[in-house]
């Protein structure tokens, strides 16, 4: 059994560290038994409750608050094992992480849970020994049920998506009444002009308005009372249209007189964030609407969030800019695809097995995702030899294809009800970790460098 010399932590009387035990870490304690047993040397599986005493015995294990920071990162795992790559190229940065982000559309197309989620990024940073702190997404909630959840476990962020309370034909109610406060009126944030027509208000009030009052809701049931310690994110990313910056303001605004407390905001911004490509539209008019929400989201005392962050190098830059290095950046299937990448270089055979069925899949996994992939724009796999198949991941209409179809992926079982892929993907994994932590800091580091992020010290 392989102790990993970084994990090895020293409590009163005992000695706790992780080591490989094959084809799984391990918990070790050796002399008094904290995590149960009797006087010695006691070894446990890395369960959701060694996780918990975990977070309890050694605070850095535990998932803190992070938007208040000047810049923050969101790192999605879907897998639970990118983590110790995450975690090396983060500590390179100047940045703060959040290890642990899931929506719950995630969980349900990787059938995980967010103890899995939280635990998974626990045994890592301890693993590394990376102190510097982390934060918990629970990532695009719409259902108090699902906030309950995720807040329970202790997550520190609430991402609030407030999509199935937007009307886009403008036919929502609000409950309040704000005709006197804004029609007619213009307002001015960082010499940027912001004027609202009786209709433009109209309109806004309808589209946003119900948004509004359910934002409120949730806080006021949720947050206000600092029961939990935990940050809120307002998210009007998923919607038909970008957000205008009347709109950005009228809902900044609001959420203000509302007494909502929000740290971050995530508007949708022109152009096309598809995931795991880069964007699509022209950075020069991101520029200039982003340079709008920024000067708002400062205006009123928040960062701007950005989602789809994976792979966006194009316009990386104008977001670090624009902001003045204040952002949150969320990724999350970026490091799915590079996982993959690496099945596609060393085990071919598999890779090809996966390409196939993702192929055969892809009309179902077109559900959950918004994306314009051409599948017949994809090289016939096999006309390919084995060197060129990682290739396939610097072409767009391929990523998309590996990228939308993971949960179908990983849930695939053979008529014995084996695993098709996972079983086999995950001890590929463990076998290559190394490869793949490199292809992560590599991968991550390209986009906080694009970013402008500092090096850490
Ligand atoms: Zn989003």
């Amino acid at each position: 059994m392989n102790k990993y010399p970084s994990s090895v932590h020293a409590l009163e009387g005992a000695v706790v560290y992780m080591a490989d035990a094959g084809d799984r870490d391990v918990l070790v304690c050796e002399g008094k038994p904290y995590f149960g047993g009797s006087e010695g040397v006691n070894r446990f599986e890395l369960t959701h409750e060694v996780a918990c005493t975990l977070r309890r015995l050694f605070p850095f294990t535990a998932p803190k608050r992070v938007l208040g920071e000047k810049r923050s990162f969101g790192l999605g795992d879907r897998l639970g094992i990118a983590c110790p790559g995450h975690i090396r190229v983060i500590s390179k940065f100047d940045v703060m992480p959040v290890f642990a982000q899931q929506s719950i559309r995630e969980l349900d197309l990787t059938h995980r849970t967010y103890e899995d989620v939280l635990d998974a990024a626990t045994f890592a940073v301890f693993r590394e020994n990376f102190t510097r702190g982390f934060g918990a997404d629970g990532d695009h909630l719409k259902k108090p049920a699902d906030i309950e959840y995720a807040l329970s476990l202790g997550f520190t962020m609430l991402t609030l998506d407030l999509s199935e309370h937007i009307h886009a034909d403008a036919s929502g109610k609000y409950s309040q009444d704000v005709d006197a406060l804004y029609a007619g009126k213009t307002f001015e944030v960082e010499g940027e002009k912001i004027s609202f027509t009786a209709e433009e208000l109209q309109r806004v009030k309808g589209v946003y308005g119900e948004a509004l009052d359910f934002a409120k809701e949730m806080y006021d049931r949720f947050l206000k009372d600092g029961r939990y310690d935990c940050d809120l994110e307002i998210s009007i990313d998923e919607t038909d249209t970008p957000t205008k910056p009347s709109e950005h303001f009228f809902v900044a605004n609001e959420l203000r007189r509302l007494g909502v407390d929000v740290k971050t905001v995530a508007p949708r911004f022109i152009g096309e964030f598809q995931k795991g490509i880069d964007y699509i539209g022209d950075p020069k008019q991101f520029d200039a609407e982003m340079k709008v929400h920024a000067a708002i989201a400062r205006q009123f005392g928040y960062k701007i969030s950005v989602h789809s962050g994976s792979d966006k190098f194009s316009v990386f830059p104008y977001v670090g800019e624009e902001t003045k290095q204040n952002y949150h950046v969320k990724t999350a299937g970026t490091n799915w695809l590079e996982a993959m990448r690496i099945v596609a270089a060393h085990d071919p055979r598999l890779y090809r097995e996966i390409h196939l069925f993702a192929l055969e899949s892809f009309a179902e996994a077109r559900k959950y995702y918004h994306v314009t992939t051409d599948l017949n724009a994809i090289p016939d796999i096999g006309g390919l030899s084995d060197a060129q198949l990682p290739e396939l991941f610097n072409d767009n209409n391929a990523r998309q294809l590996i990228h939308i179809t993971y949960g179908l992926i990983l849930s695939a079982r053979n008529e014995d009800g084996s695993f098709r892929f996972k079983t086999r993907l995950y001890a590929f994994w463990r076998a290559h970790s190394e490869e793949y932590a490199q292809a992560l800091e590599k991968h991550i580091g390209r986009h906080l460098s694009m970013l402008g992020c500092p090096r850490a010290d």
